[in-house]
């Protein structure tokens, strides 16, 4: 559904991020995307929805594919119609409106008013909270409803494939383990994702297959148990020896 072929980009003439990335994300797959800090994680998902276009100076070369259609020179607004749909690292909730206020604005993209309204039940669904809490500001959630809500957001449009951006970062052991199962029923719901993490235990858990990056190179990929059991993988993300 998704494929990657020798991605390649800078930010201006100094920073490469990524130097020729291969990735292929099945229909209905969940991809993990390992790494530590600055590996080129973010700068992966940026090129696949449009956004590095937003970053001043950044290059961009090699192809992105999305159901066998060309999206690399797509505006993002384009790939969101197309399916793909984001949810940046950070949250990033509208925190002076409402949570149904932040609902509605992921929805605006979806096509008609019946879709809109089962996009809605079945963000309600996954995550009740946010009917509970719809007419509280966003920015009073606790981090873990402020992450579920941006994901919740992110459903509003139907996407086919979920981009996302360390879901568990910054939040306590029991509320990732939440984002975990949330994850995996989405997948079950028929959504392919990509979930990018630092937090590998929690990511080898609810991926089928998984890539690690390192310095903007795939440097290891398998299916998530075998990455689990490689030796690299225990001792550099998943604290064995
Ligand atoms: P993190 O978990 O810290 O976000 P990451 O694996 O997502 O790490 P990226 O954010 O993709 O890594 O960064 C890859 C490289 O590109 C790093 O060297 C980073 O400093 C650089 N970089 C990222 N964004 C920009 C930007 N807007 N301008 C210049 N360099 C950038």
């Amino acid at each position: 559904m998704l494929s990657v072929r020798n991605l390649q980009v800078r930010y201006g003439r100094s920073v490469a991020a990524l130097h020729g990335v291969d990735i292929d994300v099945p229909a209905d797959g969940v991809l993990a995307v390992l790494g530590s800090n600055g590996a080129g994680k973010s700068t992966l998902l940026r090129a696949v929805s449009g956004t590095l276009r937003l970053h001043r100076g950044s290059v961009v070369a090699g192809s992105v594919e999305f159901d066998g259609r060309r999206i690399d020179r797509a505006d993002p607004a384009a790939i969101v119609r197309l399916g793909v749909v984001g949810v940046p690292e950070g949250r990033q909730v509208f925190a002076r409106m409402t949570v149904e206020e932040n609902l509605r604005a992921g929805g605006i993209g979806a096509r008609d008013a019946t879709r809109r309204a089962a996009a809605r039940a079945r963000v309600h669904e996954l995550f009740p909270v946010l009917a509970e809490r719809a007419k509280q500001r966003a920015g009073l959630l606790s981090g873990g409803e402020q992450q579920m809500l941006a994901i919740g957001r992110a459903l509003m449009s139907g996407p086919r494939l979920l981009l996302l951006d360390e879901p568990s970062l910054g939040l306590a052991p029991k509320v990732v383990a939440r984002i975990g199962e949330i994850i995996r029923e989405i997948h079950a719901q028929g959504t392919a994702v990509v979930l990018v993490e630092q937090n590998a235990v929690m990511a080898l858990r609810v991926a089928e297959h998984a890539a690690v990056l390192e310095v903007g190179r795939v440097a290891l990929r398998g299916t998530a148990a075998e990455l689990a059991a490689s030796d690299d993988v225990q001792r550099l993300y998943l604290g064995g020896h």
